[in-house]
């Protein structure tokens, strides 16, 4: 037999190998990302907060979960126009500033690490980036790494997205990235079972307007109304020392905000009856 008609060697074929996509975002969360909008004061000049950070997620963003919510929603539950009783619309500039977000999530990020303000506040209206009520983990994380220019200064937030298992992770990884994540109740009695629900979780609260500098329960849990709701002059920017309350990711007590503004009424007649309803508050 010639040499030349021997079978040549089969040829491995090259390996397929899946790419990986280069985005840290997981595929089916893209939508939320372009679809994002913010805005972002490198120096706040609300007279709450003080001269701080502070950060505006567009309403699509607030859970459809949320129980101040009032106004029209979005085809996926999701609010595109808040409601008369949220804190975050009753008051004018607030408002104003809300309808006004422009920022889409890259220059929101930029302008949010550039930014030399000692501590951040975020969303001062807004929740945390989600998909149907699921927190976007990756860009979740990277956010609250910008807020707390990768844990060199106080920075916190709030959220009224369900507590679900998944949520709560993503919850404990921003506080890792550095910025404190306070689970958001709408009534003390909430705010109480909660803190029992969730520990290591801080929870925040609206409290009615006249309630007592200091909420019990009757196994002892405390909501402790914040300080700038009832001292003239003080601010975020000064809470605590400089280390804020909303930021200590370690208290053993939640904050609560008296309501105020347009929805107050309203706001108290529902929180009263879920107070009341509730077992265990007690002042
Ligand atoms: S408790 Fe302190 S940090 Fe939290 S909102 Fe009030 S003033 Fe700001």
């Amino acid at each position: 037999m010639p040499a030349n008609t021997k079978t040549p060697p089969r040829k491995t074929p090259p390996r397929t190998r899946t790419r990986r996509a280069a985005t840290p975002y997981p595929f089916d969360y893209l939508d939320a990302i372009a679809a994002w909008r913010g805005s972002v004061q490198g120096k706040s000049a609300n007279q709450k907060t003080g001269p701080i950070l502070t950060t505006y997620s567009h309403p699509a963003t607030c859970p459809a979960t949320c129980p101040l919510y009032g106004g029209d929603r979005g085809p996926d539950g999701s609010r595109v126009d808040p409601g008369a009783e949220c804190y975050a619309a009753a008051g004018y500039y607030t408002r104003r500033a809300w309808a006004g977000v422009r920022l889409t999530w890259s220059e929101s990020l930029a302008k949010i690490r550039a930014a030399r303000a000692p501590m951040a506040r975020g969303n001062v209206a807004g929740d945390i980036i989600h998909a149907a009520g699921r927190i976007v983990r990756g860009a979740a994380i990277e956010w609250a790494a910008a807020l707390s220019k990768d844990g060199t200064r106080p920075a916190w937030t709030y959220t009224h997205h369900a507590p679900t298992r998944e949520n709560l992770d993503t919850l404990a990884a921003m506080a890792d990235a550095g910025t404190v994540v306070n689970l958001s109740a709408s009534d003390p009695g909430e705010a109480f079972a909660m803190m029992a629900a969730h520990p290591g979780h801080p929870v925040a609260t609206v409290i009615p307007a006249d309630s007592p500098p200091v909420i019990r329960d009757q196994d002892g849990r405390r909501i402790v109304t914040c300080p700038a709701s009832r001292r003239e002059g003080v601010t975020c920017g000064t809470c605590g020392g400089g280390r804020p309350l909303c930021a200590r990711g370690d208290r053993d007590y939640a904050i609560g905000f008296p309501v105020h503004g347009a929805g107050a009424g309203k706001g108290e007649a529902r929180m009263r009856a879920a107070t009341a309803r509730a077992a265990g508050v007690v002042a």
